[in-house]
């Protein structure tokens, strides 16, 4: 008996937790960080303490219940996470097939056992490690190695020279043949060395034939995947577009899924609500007439991880006869992307339009990381100081916290501020747009996109990550699954409505399984 349960994701936007189980195999689609129901509980200075662990999360509904999911070495003796909530135990679980590096489909792998192997396309897998290289410590992104904690009284991590990090285990859907990426692979940034990390490919997850598919989103390495299980194929589209650049992926894709015949159909649904799509062409035309107007600085605010929005933004750059200065860490990920092959090619940082933008840093700042991109390009380094004083020669890539650069660079009368934010369900939608509007205002930049979408309609300078409801529409029909199970959406009745007569359109529940 196969039966598909969505623990999250489930009438909201991200957070994508899908157990599928066939009798005894077990696996899960994705495994992400619910931004609106952890927002709900906790902000800025208010966050869950570490040194207990997942206790809080589990305590507050935010993970699900499953006693035997999670890492081990998390578990304090005096708060035991789990007391009073109604648990299950699910037993071996073959792995986690990741759809793509954003948090709300990545987030949470952090709190789960690392016996369990995570499957991702090369590229998720090279953003996920040079996400969690470049977090700062303190904040639960152990997604890709890891090191087991110790109860002190509370936890904490070992000693660095004693206790190395264990990477987890990644089936990545290839192997890159491209120099540098095992030894990207296999080292960290960090004091503490990184000990065993496969990423053998593998065919088989719990046992079933797993096939993975390239789509296109806004974020590069994005993936569908389908399971073959007794009841049939079950698909699982992740985050997709038709709209983008690469939409030929999504559309090739379905017509993959299509020769499944597949038992059910997993599907996206951000934008069922809405039926227009701008593209990335559009938003690259808006964005060159701004930055060719503006006379003094450009600053660009846009999702470090949209690499094809970087690209479009390098275009932009070329046209208006201005470098682009990124951050250390986006040159830092876009180094590590280069490494990961696939379809999608990205840009050397030595193309002669980008500059490394060395904010201040004080003596402890940074971290390794930093220091290897910065020593790797000398000659691209640009300090605040530079940038103030040929301000007409650079756009900053800036986001939100980001944006206190603006009082080093002291921008010149004329500057302009281009927000071109790209998904909205990651960390950077919980900036404050109040607070960046009062930046902008402080400053007197002239704002090109919108900080908040109260007046709905298409956006000029941003293209969403999301297909249209009529791009949704011609997916699914493509493909034609007996049963269909709409996630990611804050309106699933919407599927009903519009192929209810072609499939069978389950709602799901939070929790509670669908039988196929
Ligand atoms: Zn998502
Ligand atoms: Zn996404």
């Amino acid at each position: 008996m196969a039966r598909i349960t969505c623990y999250d994701g489930v009438g909201c936007i991200g957070g994508n937790k899908i157990l599928l189980e066939d009798d005894w195999a077990k696996l899960f689609f994705d495994f992400g960080k619910n931004f609106g129901t952890e927002g709900a509980f906790y902000e800025d200075f208010l966050q869950p303490k570490t040194c207990t662990g997942f206790y809080e999360l589990a305590q507050l509904g935010l993970l699900p219940p499953i006693h035997d999911l999670y890492r081990r070495d998390m578990v304090t003796e005096l708060c035991d996470p789990w007391s009073g909530v109604a648990t299950t135990k699910i037993g071996d679980v073959g792995g986690v097939l990741v759809s793509h590096a954003h948090v709300d489909h990545i987030g949470a792998l952090h709190f789960l056992d690392p016996d369990i192997p995570i499957y991702a396309s090369a590229m998720t897998g090279v953003i996920s490690r040079a996400l969690q290289d470049t977090t700062p410590s303190g904040i639960p992104c152990e997604y890709c190695y890891y090191v087991g904690r110790v109860d002190d009284g509370g936890l904490a991590k070992p000693n660095y020279r004693t206790h190395p990090y264990i990477g987890r285990k990644y089936h990545l859907t290839e192997t890159p043949e491209i120099a540098g990426f095992g030894e990207f692979w296999m080292n960290c940034p960090d004091s503490r060395a990184l000990e065993a990390f496969d990423c053998e490919p593998k065919q088989t997850c719990a046992g079933l034939n797993v096939k993975s598919f390239p789509v296109d989103h806004s974020v590069y390495g994005a993936t569908a995947w389908a399971v073959e299980t007794s009841a049939g194929w079950v698909v699982y589209s992740g985050d997709l577009r038709l709209h983008g650049k690469f939409g030929h992926l999504t559309r090739r894709f379905a017509e993959e899924a299509a020769k499944l015949n597949p038992a059910a159909l997993i599907i996206e649904g951000t934008r069922i609500a809405n039926d227009s799509s701008p593209t990335e062409a559009n938003v690259l035309d808006a964005c060159v007439a701004a930055a060719v107007e503006t006379r003094a600085l450009v600053v660009a605010d846009f999702g470090p991880r949209n690499v094809e929005r970087l690209i479009s933004f390098l275009e932009v750059a070329r046209a208006s006869k201005r470098r682009l200065a990124i951050m250390p860490k986006d040159a830092y990920l876009l180094e590590a992307m280069r490494k990961a092959g696939g379809p999608q090619e990205i840009p050397p940082l030595d193309n002669g339009s980008i500059a490394i933008y060395c904010e201040h840093q004080g003596k402890s700042g940074g971290g390794k990381w930093r220091e290897e991109i910065l020593d790797q390009y000398p000659h691209l380094r640009v300090t605040p100081q530079d940038v103030a004083i040929d301000q007409r020669d650079f756009i900053c890539c800036f986001s939100f916290f980001d944006i206190n650069e603006l009082a080093y660079i002291k921008p010149a009368p004329g500057s302009s501020y281009i927000y071109s934010s790209c998904e909205a369900f990651n960390e950077e939608m919980q900036m404050s747009a109040d607070k960046l509007r009062h930046w902008i205002d402080f400053f007197g930049l002239r704002l090109y996109g919108r900080l908040d979408d109260t007046d709905g309609g298409d956006d000029p300078f941003h293209v969403s990550g999301h297909a249209s409801r009529s791009d949704l529409m011609e997916i699914v029909r493509t493909i034609r699954p007996k049963m269909l199970i709409p996630v990611h959406t804050t309106h699933p009745e919407v599927y009903t409505e519009q192929v209810g007569d072609i499939c069978d359109v389950r709602l799901p529940e939070k929790g509670v399984g669908v039988e196929l």
